[in-house]
C-alpha cells in the first residue's frame, strides 16, 4: 500500500478537498482506494456520508491498537473506496501519542497488516501536532494543498520544515509528492496577480525538488463533488478534474 497524506499546516488549505476528491478519483480509475480520517473535524469522514456510532472503531482505537486496524476499516457507498472515520475524540490520541514514546512512528506500525488496498491517502489536521507526526511517520509521500495566497505559502514552508524535522531524526523517510495551489483565483482569462506572485514563489521555495501541480481554481464546482457519491466528471465539469489526472499519472508511475 503506497501511504500518501494530503497535509498544509494552516486551515482551510484544502487538505480534506484534495484527499476527498483525489481518493474518489483514484477509485473511479480502479485502485481499491483507504482514506483514513486523521482530522477530530470529521470532514472527511461526514463528505463520505459515514456517521460513526458510539461503539464503533474509529482511527483513535486503530492507533491505540485496542482493535485490529481492520475492525477500524468501513467501506463507503462509492465502490472501491473505504474508509476508517475520526470523530471529534480523536482529540485524545494527542496525549496518548506523546506518552506512548513512539508516536511518529505508531501509525505506520498499525497500517502494517493492511493488504488489501493499493492506495492509502491520509487527510491531515491543519495543526502541528502528534497527530500530524504520526501521518508523516506513516507516509511515503506528502501532497500539500496550499491556498494560493501568502497564508498558503507560510502553510507550505511550515510543512516541508516539519517533514524535514522528521526525515532528519530518522523516524521519517516521507518525500514530497508535491504542491496543488489551491483556490487559484482567475478573473476572465487572466490569473489574478496575487495568485500569480504566490505559485511563483511556491515554485522558486520548491526549486525543482518537487513538483507544482496544475491548479484547483476558485469555484463552487468541488464543493458540490465533495460530498457524497458525486464526482466533477458526473457534475458535468470534467476538465476540473485535471489536477487529480497528473497526481494520479504520477502516482501510477511510483507504483510501476
Ligand atoms: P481544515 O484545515 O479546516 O481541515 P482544509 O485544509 O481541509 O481545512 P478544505 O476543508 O478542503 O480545507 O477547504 C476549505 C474551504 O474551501 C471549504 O469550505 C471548502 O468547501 C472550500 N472549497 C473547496 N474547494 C474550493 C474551491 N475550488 N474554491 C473555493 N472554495 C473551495
Ligand atoms: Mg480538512
Amino acid at each position: 500500500m503506497l501511504n500518501i497524506a494530503s497535509m498544509s499546516l494552516s486551515g482551510g488549505q484544502g487538505k480534506t478537498t484534495v484527499a476527498v476528491l483525489l481518493a474518489k478519483y483514484l477509485a473511479e480509475q480502479g485502485s481499491n482506494v483507504l482514506l483514513i480520517d486523521s482530522d477530530p473535524q470529521a470532514n472527511a469522514t461526514t463528505f463520505l456520508g459515514h456517521s460513526v456510532e458510539s461503539d464503533e472503531p474509529t482511527l483513535l482505537e486503530a492507533i491505540k491498537g485496542t482493535v485490529d486496524i481492520e475492525d477500524a476499516v468501513y467501506e463507503t457507498e462509492i465502490s472501491n473506496l473505504s474508509l476508517i472515520p475520526a470523530d471529534d475524540a480523536l482529540d485524545q490520541v494527542q496525549d496518548w501519542l506523546s506518552s506512548s514514546g513512539a508516536g511518529a512512528v505508531m501509525l505506520r506500525k498499525r497500517l502494517k497488516p493492511l493488504k488489501s488496498h493499493d492506495i492509502c491517502i491520509m487527510d491531515s489536521p491543519p495543526q502541528r501536532s502528534q497527530i500530524c507526526k504520526t501521518i508523516i511517520g506513516a507516509s511515503d509521500y506528502i501532497l500539500m494543498p496550499c491556498e494560493s495566497s501568502v497564508k498558503g505559502f507560510g502553510s507550505m514552508v511550515r510543512t516541508l520544515c516539519a517533514v524535514d524535522e522528521l526525515n532528519d531524526i530518522e523516524v521519517s523517510s516521507a518525500q514530497i509528492l508535491g504542491v496543488i495551489p489551491f483556490r487559484d483565483r482567475w478573473v476572465g482569462n487572466n490569473r489574478t496577480n496575487e495568485s500569480q506572485l504566490c505559485i511563483s514563489a511556491m515554485e522558486e521555495e520548491l526549486d525543482g525538488d518537487a513538483p507544482v501541480f496544475p491548479t484547483i481554481r476558485e469555484s463552487e464546482r468541488y464543493k458540490q463533488a465533495i460530498s457524497g457519491k458525486t464526482t466533477l466528471k458526473q457534475l458535468g465539469y470534467p476538465d476540473l478534474e485535471y489536477p487529480f489526472e497528473v497526481i494520479s499519472d504520477v502516482i501510477r508511475s511510483i507504483k510501476r
